[in-house]
């Protein structure tokens, strides 16, 4: 039997933006199924109220049966094993993303060798759009729609 290609695709989507839309767009023929989880164990304190986040986003994949949308507090690799999953998908923006990811793509191995990391370099034009600064400019009473998938408007949630 050819076992189902699962990935489970981790972040703080504080807020989800258009960079991440656009891994889970470009990732969706390479998977089965796709779990877009919110780590919530993260020592980063949150802007967004946890269940603001995942609504945002289930809102946006309502209807794309292969997505589904969850929460976690444990380790990344033990939430892959959970349910499942034997892909951990990340997007890669700049070197330091690299660094960062390489050591944490490291340790999960050697945590559990099932589990494989995939990279998707971001679209060049994606490349500075980072949850941080949306935050920042709404921080400032700025205007974050061009950053956002489109339609989604951050006070409807
Ligand atoms: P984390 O706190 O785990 O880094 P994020 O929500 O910031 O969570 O990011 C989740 C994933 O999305 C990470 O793999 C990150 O590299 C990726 N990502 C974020 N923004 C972009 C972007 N503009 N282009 C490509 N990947 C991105």
């Amino acid at each position: 039997m050819i076992q189902k290609k699962i990935a489970v695709f981790p972040g703080s989507f504080d807020p989800f933006t258009t960079g991440h839309q656009n891994i889970i767009s470009r990732s969706l023929d390479l998977f089965d199924e796709i779990i877009i989880a919110i780590g919530a164990h993260s020592q980063k304190t949150s802007h967004f109220p946890l269940e603001k986040r995942l609504n945002i986003i289930r809102h946006l994949y309502k209807d794309e049966g292969k997505i589904k949308v969850d929460d976690y507090d444990n380790l990344t690799i033990d939430f892959c094993k959970k349910v499942g999953a034997n892909y951990l998908l990340r997007g890669l923006r700049t070197s330091a993303d690299f660094e960062y990811e390489r050591a944490i793509a490291q340790v999960n191995r050697k945590m559990n060798d099932q589990v494989e990391t995939v990279f998707l370099l971001t679209t060049p034009e994606l490349t500075p759009v980072n949850s941080t600064i949306v935050r920042e400019i709404l921080r400032h009473g700025g205007d974050v729609s061009q950053f956002l998938p489109s339609g989604i408007n951050l006070d409807d949630f």
